[in-house]
């Protein structure tokens, strides 16, 4: 705490996952002998940069971004920029931390990385967005690299602010290095079904939790927050297989319309027009807006949490529980407080940590990384069936590690240890690094 002032989320997550590793030192002590937990919290490298950029009003704007480079042992840095005023170092190390676990658990050869930025792109022009883009690219070039650290999206950052990036990377290094980002356009190297990833990997790893129970998304009422790329394709993959998603959100308040989203409505307004998630009642009067409304009062079996940390806390638990909630997968990173994650714990519900249950969009990233190695490209249909591939052995993993390190149907702890035995190991045998 006094080494990471002030950098609470940070704090948040390392508590998490250091709660739970005790039986892991007990079985392997050489892993305390060498200090693997302390080097672990340490990330191997962290820059941080000014960003000034123009508005097209001519007026000068500085911001701050940063890049942490947590851990390498896996293989390249991996993870996403955020782009949200919220944006500071503790965040952007909290979402590096748990990157390194998350993206072991895929079983692909990444480490663990984040970046982003304290830049607000609401209601920005596409000019303003490319010109941010740029600037900050015209320092994070150095930084990055195919075999060194390979960013993606996150909050604020999609397809097209990752097309801005690459373009700049491309122009500055005189390099087409498709692989040193990824979440591109199809057009130049992007993997078909990466948008899709982490919401369908987020949902195929909840019916995974349903199955172990003996039960099925198929006629289940499911919430999900936020109306961003998570929550959107998390809707999608519901509806799929047979679930009703009746409410959805943004940070300014929510939908509820009882016969169901209608998708195509919230892709026009999110992807195309880019509004407000409240634009959704001038096409369904029977839907209700609800201005700073709390979607966890909405009665669902299942929840997805899939906008942002910490929005869902203890109250909200007691809630969902009282309402005969059956499971929760976070499609979203640190999404439940730890209080929140307590009250599921102790009612036993089903319960799926980000770690675990949104590694789909990483793990996409990775198989679009394999395709630019290999200059290949991949259709639609084979890329989900490795996703879904890739989650249901993540489900098995961390659901056999629970049971195994005598703690059933945890699956915190089942995700925490899986990932860090994976990045212990690697560690251990390349000496004090
Ligand atoms: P988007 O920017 O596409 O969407 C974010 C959504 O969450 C928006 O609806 C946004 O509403 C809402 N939101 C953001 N911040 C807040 C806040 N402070 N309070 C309330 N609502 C908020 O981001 P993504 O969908 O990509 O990311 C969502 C979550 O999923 C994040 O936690 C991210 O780290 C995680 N994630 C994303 C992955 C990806 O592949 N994109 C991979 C793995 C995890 P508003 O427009 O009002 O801000």
């Amino acid at each position: 705490l006094r080494r990471n002032p002030g950098e609470v989320e940070f704090h948040q997550a390392v508590h998490e996952v250091l709660e739970t590793l005790g039986p892991v030192l007990v079985k392997h002590p050489e892993f305390a002998e060498r200090k693997i937990i302390q080097r672990i919290c340490e990330p191997e490298r962290q820059i941080i940069f000014r960003v000034p950029w123009q508005d097209d009003n001519g007026e000068i704007h500085i911001n701050r971004a940063f890049r942490v480079e947590f851990n390498s042992a896996l293989g390249p840095y991996k993870g996403g920029m955020r782009f949200h005023p919220s944006v500071y170092l503790g965040i952007i190390k909290f979402l590096g931390f748990e990157q390194i676990f998350k993206n072991a658990l895929t079983g692909l050869p990444i480490g663990g990385g984040k970046g982003g930025s304290d830049f607000d792109p609401k209601g920005r022009s596409d000019a303003e967005i490319m010109r941010f883009c740029q600037s900050l690219m015209t320092e994070l070039y150095r930084h990055i690299g195919e075999y060194t650290d390979v960013p993606a999206g996150d909050i604020g950052v999609g397809g097209r602010e990752i097309g801005y990036l690459f373009g700049q990377y491309k122009r500055i290094t005189n390099r087409y290095e498709s692989g040193v980002l990824t979440g591109k356009g199809l057009s130049y190297g992007g993997s078909r079904a990466r948008t899709e990833a982490t919401g369908y990997g987020t949902v195929f790893f909840t019916q995974e939790m349903l199955k172990a129970r003996g039960d099925s998304l198929e006629g289940k009422t499911v919430v999900v927050s936020g109306s961003g790329n998570v929550a959107i394709y998390a809707i999608e993959k519901a509806h799929e297989l047979g679930a009703k998603v009746i409410a959805c959100s943004d940070s300014s308040g929510i939908i509820v319309h009882e016969s169901g989203i209608d998708l195509d409505t919230v892709k026009r307004i999110k992807e195309v027009e880019r509004r407000r998630i409240s634009a959704y009642t001038e096409f369904h009067k029977d839907a209700k807006y609800v201005e700073a409304g709390n979607i966890w009062s909405v009665p669902c079996d299942v929840a997805l949490p899939c906008a942002t940390q910490n929005e869902l806390n203890g109250t909200d638990a007691a809630t969902l529980v009282k309402n005969g909630c059956i499971a929760v997968a976070e499609g979203a990173n640190m999404p439940t407080t730890p209080e929140g994650i307590q009250i599921f714990q102790s009612a036993g519900l089903a319960y799926g940590p980000g770690k675990a249950a949104n590694a789909g969009g990483v793990s996409t990233s990775a198989l679009e990384m394999q395709q630019n190695a290999s200059r290949d490209s991949w259709s639609f249909d084979f890329t989900q069936k490795r996703l879904e591939e890739i989650m249901i052995n993540i489900h098995r993993d961390c659901f056999e590690t629970a049971e195994e390190f005598g703690a059933p149907g945890n699956y915190v702890l089942g995700a925490n240890i899986t990932g860090f035995i994976k990045v212990a190991r690697a560690m251990d045998a390349m000496g004090l690094i």
